[in-house]
């Protein structure tokens, strides 16, 4: 009786180890989602660069490469809001949001205004609304766990973002602000709002017309998307 005892033992600590190993097999195989929007596009054509050159190309350009970039990481999959250009409304943009459900949504733009003097590039993540954690009490404590997350999640990217991005666009200040996007707004996601820098300022308008620089971009996002999900 006792033998059997032990066998079933053994057996169930088998059974655990087991299950616990596929867990962690099932959780290191998942891929990480990155959701890239590149604004704007088609009839929105953002800033104004030349009479040829918007915002809606620089941000294409740079999103298009950091897909050829992170196509080369395993644990990660590169989803774009548009890889052409065409005219995505804040609607759908929210919308791919929430049926893609990424583990990070990073939005890029460019930068305009504040004089001519305004340059660098700049950063915004998310505050999130208290509204954002209404329902019932469990969904409530859920999304609010889910909310610090995102906050974390968010904060962090763009920490990493700074860091990367200081080399190629360098700012006297700060270039880190709390703000909510039209996009993510109401949404549960982390999220960076990447300001590449002025198109108002003619040394930084010459950086983003120029293929080099693009590519310098798209390198130091991609290398800080692989920091944060390593
Ligand atoms: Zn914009």
């Amino acid at each position: 009786m006792l033998e059997k005892k032990k066998i079933l033992l053994i057996l169930g600590i088998l059974a655990c180890f087991l299950f616990c190993t596929v867990l962690e097999l099932s959780a290191m195989g998942k891929k990480r989602i990155i959701l890239i929007d590149p604004a704007h596009g088609g009839q929105d054509k953002g800033i104004k660069l030349t009479d040829d050159v918007a915002e809606k190309d620089i941000t294409l350009a740079v999103a298009l490469l950091m897909k050829k970039e992170l196509a080369k990481e395993n644990n990660l999959e590169v989803v774009l809001t548009r890889d052409s250009d065409k005219t995505v409304d804040l609607e759908d943009r929210k919308k791919n949001i929430e049926k893609i459900k990424p583990d990070f949504f990073l939005s890029l733009h460019v930068n305009g205004g504040f004089g001519k003097n305004a340059s660098g590039f700049e950063l915004y993540y998310p505050g999130f609304s208290e509204d954002i954690v209404k329902g019932k009490k469990t969904a409530k404590d859920d999304k609010l766990l889910m909310k610090n997350k995102c906050q974390n999640d968010s904060l962090a990217m763009a920490k990493i973002v700074q860091e990367n991005l200081n080399a190629l666009f360098p700012r006297k200040g700060r270039g880190l602000r709390k703000a909510d996007s039209p996009v993510t707004d109401s949404l549960l996601v982390p999220s960076v709002v990447v300001e590449m820098s002025f198109a108002t300022n003619s040394e930084d308008k010459k950086k983003l017309l120029s293929a080099n620089t693009q590519t310098d971009v798209a390198k130091a996002l991609s290398k800080s998307v692989k920091t944060f999900f390593r």
